[in-house]
């Protein structure tokens, strides 16, 4: 005799081949049967995907900024570097004090 156990989610009345094994489960078998468990992680798949497409969004989005505020702090610290620099302009070229 073949046995067969009904799946918790379509409700069909499926032999117990048509269920993954699994072993914490009493008789050693998913509650849901092999067909269920497949558009189930294909549905999860999908899910993850748009989280996944959307954390790569964020993180481009984040990036960007990052990459903004680097710059903008690259420019501040050259501002800083030669802001109290004292010299003068030589035929276009900046020497320092200590130069001259
Ligand atoms: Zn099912």
């Amino acid at each position: 005799m073949v046995r067969s156990k009904e799946c918790f989610k379509c409700k069909a009345v499926k032999p117990l081949e048509q269920f993954y094994k699994h072993s914490a489960m009493a008789d050693g078998h998913l509650n849901k049967c092999i067909e269920c468990t497949k558009s189930d992680a294909k549905q999860h798949r999908e899910k993850n995907l748009d989280r996944i497409r959307e954390y790569d969004r964020e993180r481009a989005k984040t990036s960007s900024r990052i990459r903004h505020a680097i710059e903008v702090s690259k420019l501040e610290m050259a501002y800083d570097e030669i802001k109290d620099r004292k010299g003068r302009m030589i035929d276009g070229v900046f020497v320092k004090e200590a130069d001259l």
